[in-house]
């Protein structure tokens, strides 16, 4: 594997991987922050640069040299990514871009993006000979996760606020995992998830920490290739914790490093009203994450008031020279009826980009843009019954 150390994206510090691997909760040891893989970029690039990599068809796992692994005999995978990238003309109209494509992610094993990471992780539970995960979801997370420890015969226990949807916790626990529902919000169950981990030396922590974001990474490298290497004007995607957004960024970066690509898209980066504290940093040009505590807002897979990865999420959209966006519920719901009837069914935080991409039209005129739509329809009907 090709990475050479983590560095921490509030203080800077830096780690070998063999110092942290270990860690029950992969941070910062000094500030507590989220830490970044940085790789061998040379190493890669002789590993990688054949006309056979521009060629082969986007899948998961064709962009190993790109992930902390070594062993590929060992992979965990229930058939993530290869997601298709969707056009069609009157949702390309509605925000005046020259081609609006939609990334499809509710098509992954469990209904969303969350799966990538998934994979990663479980790969990497294995590795390190543990046979318990643990994790704090709004319910993707945990539903992707909870699928890809009963496929590996391992037990997982999942922490949940209370305002998961209801389809969400019943995916869970279909998987045979330990659901425990937390009276309090997301950054609740995240604390009740690390102290278990802390107190539990048979289980491994999964959620949003460094393996995640590299795993996730595999969905800015389709995007690219399947625009065959043309890089589009924007990637817009929802923030939640702010790990796609950083994953998006790292992963378009990165094919400037091994010179596929010669430039990177602007990132935007979307928001409910309700808990919007990066596009609040954002507009203030400042790299402060003020928490939002108990957000609400319909767009309950968003709804991270303390995002674990909010100051990444921040550098992504200000360092690839992009814009952040606040929707509101009903912005979203809009979105979201709009996109079903155009045969793209979505939950309603898988259909805020597009809400996002519809408010910026103006920006967005005469440009090549990509909408993450992170999550199935069939996760959360809210309002169809
Ligand atoms: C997790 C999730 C998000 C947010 O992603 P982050 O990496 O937490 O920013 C958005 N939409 C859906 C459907 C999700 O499951």
């Amino acid at each position: 594997m090709y990475v050479k150390f983590f560095r921490c994206f509030r203080c800077g510090e830096t780690y070998l991987p063999k110092d942290v691997v270990s860690l029950p909760v992969m941070r910062c040891q000094k500030c507590g922050s989220a830490i970044d893989a940085e790789y061998d970029y040379d190493s890669i690039r002789k590993e990688i640069l054949s006309d056979s990599f521009r060629r082969d068809a986007p899948t998961h796992w064709k962009y190993w040299p790109f992930l902390p692994v070594s062993d590929l005999s060992s992979l965990v995978t229930l058939g993530e990514g290869a997601t298709p990238l969707l056009t069609q003309p009157l949702l390309t109209e509605s925000t005046r871009a020259s081609k609006l494509y939609i990334k499809y992610e509710a098509q992954n094993p469990t209904g969303s993006f969350k799966d990538r990471g998934s994979s990663l992780e479980i790969t990497k539970t294995l590795q390190f000979g543990k046979n318990k995960v643990v994790v704090a979801s709004t319910g993707n997370m945990g539903a992707s996760i909870a699928a890809y420890a009963a496929f590996t015969g391992i037990e997982c226990v999942v922490f949940v606020p209370d305002i998961a949807a209801h389809a969400k916790i019943a995916q869970i626990r279909a998987h045979g995992a330990d659901v425990q529902v937390i009276d309090g919000d997301y950054s609740v169950a995240i604390k009740a998830a690390e102290d278990y981990v802390r107190t539990h030396s048979d289980s491994f922590l999964t959620g949003d920490y460094p393996w995640r974001c590299e795993g996730t990474k595999t969905v800015g490298f389709e995007i690219l290739d399947q625009l065959y290497w043309k890089v589009p004007d924007y990637v817009i995607a929802p923030i939640g914790n702010g790990t796609l957004l950083w994953s998006l960024f790292e992963a378009f970066r990165e094919m400037v490093c091994v010179g596929i690509t010669e430039s990177i898209p602007r990132i935007a980066g979307v928001q409910a009203e309700n808990c919007n504290p990066v596009v609040k940093a954002w507009e203030s040009s400042a790299p402060t994450i003020e928490p939002v505590a108990d957000p609400e807002t319909i767009a309950t897979a968003i709804a991270c008031g303390n995002p674990i990865d909010g100051l990444a999420a921040f550098k992504a959209i200000q360092d690839s020279n992009g814009i952040g966006i606040t929707v509101n519920d009903s912005e979203i719901l809009d979105a979201r009826d709009t996109l079903a009837r155009h045969g793209i069914l979505v939950e309603p935080s898988g259909a805020v980009s597009y809400a996002g991409a519809c408010k910026v039209r103006d920006t967005l005129a005469g440009k090549i843009v990509v909408c993450i739509a992170t999550g199935h329809g069939l996760k959360d009907m809210y309002g169809w019954f």
